[in-house]
């Protein structure tokens, strides 16, 4: 058949568009998905791809298909990279109870600021801020959208008009625009920074102190080490010369953890008795809860906050407090927490899991053929520039196919509808099971023998 005659074969927009299978899409949608699947169906027929015209319920399949993937802001994805905190792959996987407590609390009204005592206005912050108190010791919280949002408060409700003393080690970066420096201008003080990059002495600290200075800073270097020569004051010692000269100390902890998931670092609580006057970190990362700034402090630093015009425009909304506030829920019994929080029970599977849940997944992929697929030991990553230099060792699925290259492999799990994200290493696409929900092993096997056929 010629290719015009082909061509005519193709169902009209006009009709497409009336059909009552598209209403969901919503008529924008519809009409854009119906004309890049027309227009992609038309070019493949010309340039000889489609020798026939596909069926009409495939095309209204299609377009299906591409106006949904089209018409959400965010689409669920499969990861495979074994980097649990991955920031661009929405970090914390959130526990099953949360959004159930999205739900209950957000299809119709709540408490968000109404005290059902006196029946008069009452705090968005005081069920969390509970919460928050009784698991961590902490005298006082306030929590905002995000980390980054934490410390800009912290600096310009207590720091503003006077100098911050920072550590030159602890200048960073964590990723972005979100630079210490730049923060801390932009909370209106000045940064007064002292020692040097690889080491930094109780007494840089101290001869930095004079009457301008409004309160001594400390940042987790998250996603970066020093490593040789490297001197750094211990958290007693800096709160002893807080206190001494009245100043606040702060630390800028990144990624908190209320359980003890390492050797190298304090939790939360160890931080709060240990004397931190004002301690931030997210709650999508080792927390793992929604995106979210947690300040843990002393009552009067944290009423300042509160009070802060910032603090209105860095609020939190409903959802995440319904989110965070189920998150926390589980942390009362910490063995459940290790269980039920998706990302502490990622952290925490043990090895020989590990690799059971490897076989279970390779035995799935008996019908992929033309690729050698193989179970072998990898290392996975906390992520989010948690736990630095902390080690995962872990098992993956190699998968190295005959007939196309393994970036052509990677990029065809990349564009199924559920997306699989892998993670290419020394010419293989690593399948790394501790991140992969084992409910998704049979769609992931399905995939792979769609794509490697012949
Ligand atoms: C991640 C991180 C931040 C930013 O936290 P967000 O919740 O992503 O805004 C700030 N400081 C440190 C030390 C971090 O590790």
């Amino acid at each position: 058949m010629d290719k015009n005659a082909i061509l005519r074969q193709l169902p009209k927009m006009d009709a497409i568009l009336e059909e009552g299978c598209l209403e969901i899409l919503g008529r924008s949608t519809r009409t854009t998905a119906a004309k890049t699947v027309l227009e992609a169906i038309r070019s493949d027929i010309l340039s000889d791809l489609l020798v026939v015209a596909p069926t009409y319920d495939e095309i209204l399949a299609q377009i299906l298909e591409t106006g949904q993937a089209q018409s959400r802001g965010l689409q669920r994805v499969i990861n495979a990279t074994g980097i649990v905190l991955h920031t661009n792959l929405g970090r914390a996987p959130l526990p099953e109870n949360a959004p159930r407590h999205i739900a209950e609390t957000s299809l119709g009204y709540s408490t968000l600021e109404f005290d059902t005592e006196t029946g008069g206005r009452g705090s968005r912050m005081a069920g969390l801020e509970a919460q928050l108190v009784n698991l961590t010791g902490a005298e006082a919280a306030i929590a905002v959208n995000n980390n980054a949002a934490a410390v800009l408060l912290a600096l310009s409700a207590l720091c503003a008009g006077g100098e911050v003393v920072v550590s030159r080690g602890e200048l960073v970066e964590i990723g972005g625009s979100f630079r210490v420096p730049e923060v801390i201008a932009q909370g209106g003080a000045v940064l007064r920074e002292v020692g040097a990059t690889n080491s930094t002495r109780l007494s840089d600290y101290e001869n930095a102190i004079n009457t301008h200075t409004t309160a001594l800073l400390k940042v987790h270097t998250s996603n970066y080490r020093v490593e040789g020569f490297t001197k750094e004051v211990d958290l007693a010692q800096l709160r002893d010369l807080a206190q001494k000269h009245n100043l606040p100390l702060i630390y800028d902890l990144g990624g908190g953890a209320l359980i003890d998931l390492s050797h190298h670092e304090p939790t939360v609580q160890a931080l709060i008795s240990g004397g931190v006057d004002v301690l931030c970190f997210s709650g999508d990362k080792l927390l793992g809860g929604p995106q979210a700034g947690i300040i843990l402090g002393r009552s009067d630093l944290v009423a300042k906050m509160h009070k802060h015009p910032l603090y209105r425009a860095l609020r939190m909304d409903k959802l995440t407090i319904a989110a965070l506030s189920a998150t926390l829920e589980h942390y009362e019994d910490l063995e459940q927490a290790k269980e039920k929080i998706p990302v502490l029970a990622m952290l925490t599977t043990p090895l020989d899991k590990l690799k059971e849940k490897a076989e279970q997944l390779r035995e799935k992929m008996l019908n992929v053929r033309n690729c050698k697929a193989e179970i072998v030991e990898t290392m996975s990553q906390a992520g989010g520039g948690s736990l630095p230099g902390e080690n995962f060792p872990s098992y993956a699925i190699s998968l190295s196919p005959d007939k196309i290259s393994v970036e052509d492999l990677a990029e065809k799990l990349r564009g199924l509808y559920l997306p699989i994200i892998g993670r290419i290493h020394k010419g293989r696409l690593l399948l790394d099971v501790r991140t992969i929900d084992p409910t998704d092993f049979s769609s992931i096997a399905w995939d792979l023998q769609e794509i490697l056929a012949d």
